[in-house]
């Protein structure tokens, strides 16, 4: 295969117009140019199209109709060690046929139940289990969360989450009650809505999808094989099984994961293997970076290479080309650039606001003006249309057979 490519290098670089006759290199000349420089007459015949770059499964991801749920891991694997600036272009062109290149989903996240949870989870704040300064609270009364969902509005979000740290749902009527509340009012205002309130079954399902809600987030956090690494006290099938009632239920599904738990690349692909061979693909795939917090487990842990979080965003991007893939936990210490490539990758989605969980996020003003230099634009909720949220997956075979790339319309 790498000969077979070197070969195409090669005949690029010897290709010659017909017609253009190319001037001998004379000592290190860097560039080829025309004999006839100053000739007035136009081309007679257009350039003939590049030679195809790529082949193997970036190429059948570029020709895809459609996303495909039967990714193997080998298949994975080898689009996440496509050469990085290579995979981030296919990523940009797959992105580009999916989704408005420039318009990025705001969402403002808000903890309305902090801390006391009973999970390990060995990155988070939040558990009883570990002394981070956390002071746990009840849930938020509804008015206050309401009064936050349009200072979000105000600043341009059109998605609002909400986010109680519990193991799950059990018992928590009168809670769930006031949930289904603050979901209905955000949506009464325009914007959608997102919860993330641990494992839920498919009863409780069935009610917020019934209040309105939009989305659930339910994050599978790394690869199965490295998962009971970070948690013990729920497993990775639990998760899933949360994620199907959400599905079910008919509500989208948000999962992610978190980079930088220690994990490895085998793990990278292991995680976009789950969620891409998920039976449909989930609406919202939040990448996340691990914000080390004190008295954690991973407290100390140092933080992943950069090149790894933009190769996974790409990675996720060829593989579930019409999820929203969100710059999630950790955006706030990247810089301006390092985002943008991010955005380049295939990224489309981002916290925006005061506050993420219990962590700082990038403030509404600063993300506005950072957008406006580079041509980027909140994300109107209504292209956010259906038919890409629930693009039917299709087989690798059906995506196989098309010879062109067919554009997926909005
Ligand atoms: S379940 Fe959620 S809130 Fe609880 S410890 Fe895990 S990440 Fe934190």
């Amino acid at each position: 295969m790498a000969s077979r490519h070197g070969l195409r290098s090669l005949q690029r670089v010897t290709f010659q117009h017909p017609g253009l006759i190319v001037a001998p290199r004379t000592f290190s000349t860097v560039h080829d140019v025309p004999a006839t420089p100053f000739s007035s007459k136009p081309p007679t015949e257009p350039p003939a199209p590049p030679t195809a770059e790529r082949t193997g499964q970036l190429a059948k991801a570029l020709n895809a109709i459609a996303p495909r749920n039967d990714w193997t891991k080998e298949e994975i694997q080898e689009v996440y060690e496509t050469p990085l600036m290579e995979l981030i272009s296919a990523a940009s062109q797959i992105h580009k046929r999916f989704h408005p290149p420039s318009a990025i989903q705001l969402c403002t996240l808000m903890n309305i139940k902090t801390g006391g949870c009973s999970e390990d989870c060995s990155y988070c704040a939040q558990s009883s289990r570990y002394s981070t300064g956390l002071k746990a609270t009840k849930l938020s009364p509804v008015e206050e969360v309401l009064a936050a969902a349009r200072i979000a509005k105000a600043n341009g979000s059109n998605r609002f989450c909400m986010g109680a740290a519990w193991r799950d749902m059990r018992g928590r009527k009168t809670n769930l009650k006031n949930i289904k509340a603050m979901v209905t009012g955000v949506r009464e205002l325009g914007m959608e809505a997102c919860v993330t309130l641990g494992m839920i079954d498919a009863a409780q399902a069935k009610e917020l999808k019934d209040a309105g809600l939009t989305a659930y987030n339910h994050n599978v956090d790394t690869s199965r094989e490295h998962y009971p690494s970070v948690i013990t006290t729920r497993s990775y099938d639990e998760r899933l099984a949360t994620i199907q009632h959400v599905a079910d239920a008919g509500i989208h599904v948000c999962t992610g994961g978190i980079l930088g738990l220690g994990e490895n690349k085998k793990d990278h692909i292991g995680l976009v293997y789950t969620l891409a061979t998920l039976p449909a693909h989930p609406e919202s795939v939040p990448i996340n970076t691990l914000v080390p917090i004190k008295g954690t487990p991973l407290g100390d842990t140092k933080p992943i290479a950069f090149d790894a979080v933009v190769r996974t965003i790409a990675t996720a991007r060829v593989c579930m080309p019409g999820s929203i893939v969100r710059l999630a936990a950790g955006r706030v210490v990247m810089s301006e650039e390092k985002q943008m490539l991010c955005f380049m990758a295939g990224a489309n989605a981002v916290f925006t606001g005061e506050k993420m969980l219990t962590t700082d996020c990038n403030g509404w003003d600063e993300d506005k003006a950072m957008f406006d230099r580079w041509g980027l634009r909140p994300m109107e909720s209504e292209e956010l249309k259906p038919e890409r949220k629930t693009l039917k997956v299709e087989s690798a075979s059906a995506a196989e057979t098309s010879a062109e790339p067919a554009s997926v319309a909005a």
